[in-house]
């Protein structure tokens, strides 16, 4: 498993409900492969938002 440190100055927002979530421990990056292969990272605040990502 791998982290990806992030910065302050790049806080990263929840896809779902756009919250900066730098700080937060409940903080979830879920890697997903696009139709041309390039890898994206959808941040989550919480595992509430990423189950309604999902739905
Ligand atoms: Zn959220």
């Amino acid at each position: 498993m791998s982290e990806t440190p992030i910065s302050e100055d790049e806080a990263p927002n929840c896809a779902v409900c756009s919250e900066s979530i730098t700080a937060l421990p409940t903080n979830r990056v879920i890697a997903t492969t696009g139709d041309d292969g390039e890898v994206s990272y959808n941040h989550f605040c919480s595992a509430s938002c990423e189950s309604s990502y999902h739905t």
